[in-house]
């Protein structure tokens, strides 16, 4: 059993996606070539987001989010301990400060209530090891596992202190909340086309969406080396951050079957959730919300057991995230400990994924149920 099987969905659209890359192929624009647009206006549809500037990786759309906005040094980011290294690590390469808050207990996503205090009290919540004066700037939401965050929460509190929203939606991009699709959800949003995500390509990939046509421009700069007018302009950093012309044609291929396979994803979680133990911490999505089921996680004291038990058995596991962002080593210079924040340090004590993708069968589901239920 796969962790999460590519091959299977490579089988259902492979012929389509020959004739793509032999289209790439035939007319060579292999950078910025019509495919690029093309998927840019797809992604914007789909997203309901006015503007969707394409690039070259999830982590380069959450720099290229922050530059556009002109982040740097002084500015404090406000985001969850709990994502994928990511999500800080563009934080700080813009010379910006990184502000953790703790996440919710039920969702894995940054707590508004927590994210409140956080502003009100900026200078005793600021990171212990950063002596200077930060000033909040902004908010990075990460919609952990496919789940997006409380965003009508989250944007008030932005406005409520002037700052902006970025949604890290690397992980969500086919997700909803009341309604509205992941990636229109704040200010701007960042996804990833990381093969493993919910909408992957065959290499890296990513995208940023936005609604402001100004911010939408200098993200298209930023894209090129900040060029201007002319490719021998340049008005501002930027970084080489394309998307290569053959991943968008990948990609406009795995759209056509995108929906499908997130209304398969909910069948699995569904599956999933019927067949477990009642020993075993499954999620909970709230009613208004449909989540893109990157990652379908569960949580029990007995982790290392259940995991050896279906290792044996062939079935493969992972633990998202086994150390919170705070305790990291490169992130030592921000003076968090152990215990700065004991929800998401808790979760990541006893939290571990299973095998999640849209062609999971339901005697597969059972099977690996009946694995967790003997040692949980
Ligand atoms: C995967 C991921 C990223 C980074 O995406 P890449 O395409 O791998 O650079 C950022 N944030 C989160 C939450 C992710 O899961």
């Amino acid at each position: 059993m796969q962790f999460i099987d590519l091959k299977k969905q490579q089988k259902r659209i492979e012929s389509a996606v020959y004739r793509r890359i032999q289209d790439v192929l035939n007319h060579g624009a292999y950078i910025m070539g019509p495919e690029v647009f093309e998927l840019e206006e797809k992604l914007a549809i789909h997203a309901g987001v006015k503007h969707c500037v394409s690039c070259s990786s999830g982590t380069d759309a959450l720099l290229m989010a922050l530059l556009a906005y002109g982040v740097g040094p002084g500015d404090a980011v406000l985001t969850t301990p709990f994502t994928f290294v990511a999500t800080a690590e563009a934080i700080a390469l813009t010379g910006a400060t990184p502000v953790f808050v703790d996440i919710c207990e039920d969702t894995f996503n940054i707590d508004p209530e927590k994210l409140r205090d956080t502003l009100i009290h900026i200078d005793t919540h600021s990171p212990p090891g950063v002596a200077k004066q930060i000033h909040p700037r902004a908010i990075i939401a990460v919609d952990l596992f496919g789940l997006p965050a409380d965003y009508d929460r989250i944007n008030r509190i932005a406005d409520e202190f002037g700052i902006f929203v970025l949604e890290d939606a690397a992980q969500s991009f086919g997700g909803l909340y009341k309604a509205k699709s992941a990636c229109s959800l704040a200010d701007i949003a960042a996804t990833s086309f990381f093969p493993a995500k919910p909408l992957g390509c065959y290499g890296d990939g990513g995208a940023v969406f936005t609604d402001d046509d100004e911010i939408a421009e200098r993200l298209r700069s930023i894209r090129v080396h900040g060029q201007g007018e002319d490719k021998y302009t340049n008005i501002r950093l930027g970084i080489n951050g394309r998307l290569d012309t053959i991943q968008a044609a990948i990609l406009l291929e795995k759209l056509t079957i995108f929906e499908s396979e997130i209304e398969a994803r909910q069948q699995v979680a569904q599956m999933y959730s019927r067949y477990a133990p009642s020993g075993l911490k499954t999620p909970s999505i709230p009613d208004d919300c449909r989540s893109a089921w990157a990652q379908y996680s569960v949580r029990s004291a007995r982790r290392g057991r259940i995991q050896e038990a279906l290792k044996e058995r062939q079935i493969p596991t992972a633990i998202y995230y086994p150390i919170p962002l705070h305790l990291q080593k490169a992130y030592k210079y921000l003076g968090y400990q152990e215990g700065s924040f004991e929800i998401c340090e808790q979760i990541s004590s006893d939290i571990f994924s299973l095998p999640m993708h849209p062609y999971l069968q339901e005697n597969e589901i059972h099977a690996i149920m009946q694995v967790v239920s003997k040692s949980v």
